[in-house]
């Protein structure tokens, strides 16, 4: 059996977009599944969309995300070049680019832009408008053609394609699709510049690279037929197509920039740890055979059918992403927690003399990401003004009057306490609440309220009370008492 080479092939254009992290993942784990070889190929053909530092992100990426290559700049395997600007250098394009035209496939166009602005054009599904030229510089003789090129007449190589007949090709996902001639248009193979087009490119380096599968976003589908002539053309056997299902916001809107988080960076920026966004990521238009969902990337090797990618588009949900995040950090070994979330920490508890690590222990089975947190500890530095009616609760028993009582009776006994530690303070308060035959809620729910002036924190009373110490809380709950006698 043929040893399964799978390619992901970004071009250099900025972020690294969800969709992008999506294609290169489903090719790692296709490969990875099979036991085959993940390749990395930059494509830099398009030098106009070209940003600088882009290729670092690339690498970084992939570094970060665990999506090791095993070939690629970086990583000879005896088929690079593997960054495009450079295989041009090797004359490859050009050299296939001839061959195509010595077979009547492709050939040589001189039309300037002032007579291709006269043609018809027609609005391709990435809403992008495209010139549907009229075969005009097919009928050029050779020797006209010599004679253009010796007189220094810039060109482009089109690929010729007859207007009768029909095209089919093959998708795993999409099943055949079979297209007319008459609607594929004479693309060009290689520009004015000397680069090639990604659509000419990327047939002649999955072949030459020896590609075996190609996953890549459904926009590719409709050029798709144009990319199996090429191959017919050549006599090449057509690798395995993947196209894979449109990725939208929650408005079932393609996700964009505008939705602030189609890209990578942009999850780590909000606080999402890498092992989530992975995650999640591989169930944008994959499942699995059981409905488990929270998958490490060895896990996901294992499990990796392509066969059960849907074609539908996939949803991108950013609540349940905060979800797996959260499953995430609640497993998480605790000093690689409180690595990552020292810098939140510290930008959030902003009073000097706080137990960071203490408070790290109380937020980690509780947030989702870590911006989570400022939210949830900053009434740590200072108490917030709230809303009195917090005291009333009826499942806590607790009323704004009993609070007031309550509040009253342990203003006196937690500042004549000492031992401020969570367990002693427990079991002081539930014992006098025994006594007072009251529930624990009874005298809990106006103390953690008047420490804290939140609806929800990140530990009880008793916690509370041991991170703050015995002077702010007495003086928070004197002011608690303040609020409830000002209200009567
Ligand atoms: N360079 C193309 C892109 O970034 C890759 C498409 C493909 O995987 O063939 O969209």
């Amino acid at each position: 059996m043929e040893k399964i080479r799978t390619r992901y092939a970004p071009s250099p254009t900025g972020k690294m977009h969800v969709g992008n992290l999506r294609s290169a993942l489903y090719e790692f784990l296709i490969a990875k599944h099979a036991g085959g070889d993940f390749m990395l190929r930059i494509e830099d053909t398009d030098q106009e969309r070209y940003v600088e530092g882009a290729v670092d992100i690339i690498y970084r990426t992939l570094e970060k995300t665990g999506l090791i290559h095993d070939e690629g700049p970086d990583k000879d395997g005896g088929y690079g070049p593997y960054v495009q600007s450079e295989r041009m250098k090797t004359g490859i394009y050009m050299k296939y680019a001839k061959e195509l035209i010595e077979k009547g496939e492709a050939y040589y166009c001189f039309c300037d832009k002032e007579r291709l602005s006269t043609l018809k054009t027609e609005v391709d599904d990435e809403g992008k408008s495209i010139t549907i030229y009229d075969k005009h510089c097919l009928s050029l003789s050779k020797e006209e053609v010599e004679a253009n090129i010796k007189a220094g007449k810039p060109f482009v190589i089109r690929q010729n394609i007859p207007n009768e007949g029909t095209t089919t090709f093959s998708d795993e996902l999409y099943g055949d699709i079979t297209v007319e001639n008459a609607e594929l248009d004479d693309m060009i193979l290689i520009k004015s510049d000397g680069y090639p087009t990604y659509n000419f490119a990327n047939v002649i380096d999955d072949h030459t690279m020896n590609i075996t599968h190609v996953v890549r976003g459904n926009e590719y589908l409709s050029s798709s037929p144009k990319y199996v002539r090429l191959y017919e053309a050549f006599g090449w056997k057509v690798p395995v197509y993947i196209h894979l299902p449109l990725i939208t916001d929650e408005n079932h809107k393609k996700l964009s920039k505008r939705s602030g988080h189609a890209s990578f960076e942009d999850l780590l920026e909000q606080g999402f740890i890498t092992e989530a966004i992975v995650n999640y990521v591989a169930l944008l238009g994959w499942s699995p055979e059981d409905n488990n969902e929270i998958f490490s990337l060895d896990e996901l090797i294992k499990a990796f059918d392509y066969h059960r990618i849907s074609k539908s588009p996939a949803v991108f949900d950013i609540v349940k992403l905060r979800w797996m995040n959260g499953e995430y950090l609640k497993k998480m070994d605790f000093d690689k927690f409180y690595e990552m979330a020292e810098p939140y920490l510290k930008e959030a508890l902003t009073k000097p003399g706080l137990d960071i690590k203490h408070i790290a222990q109380l937020v980690k089975t509780r947030i989702e990401v870590f911006t989570d947190i400022k939210e949830m500890v900053d009434f740590f530095n200072e108490l917030p003004s709230y809303d009195i009616e917090m005291y009333e609760h009826k499942k806590m028993k607790s009323t704004k009057e009993s609070s007031l009582s309550v509040l009253k009776e342990m203003v006196q006994i937690l500042n004549d306490w000492d031992d401020y530690s969570n367990d002693a303070l427990y079991a002081m308060l539930t014992d006098y609440a025994s006594k007072k035959e009251l529930k624990n809620g009874t005298i809990l729910w106006p103390l953690r309220t008047a420490l804290s002036g939140k609806q929800m924190t990140p530990a009880g009373a008793t916690e509370i009370l041991e991170i703050l110490g015995k002077d702010e809380s007495v003086a928070r709950i004197k002011k608690g008492i303040e609020l409830l006698e000002k209200a009567q």
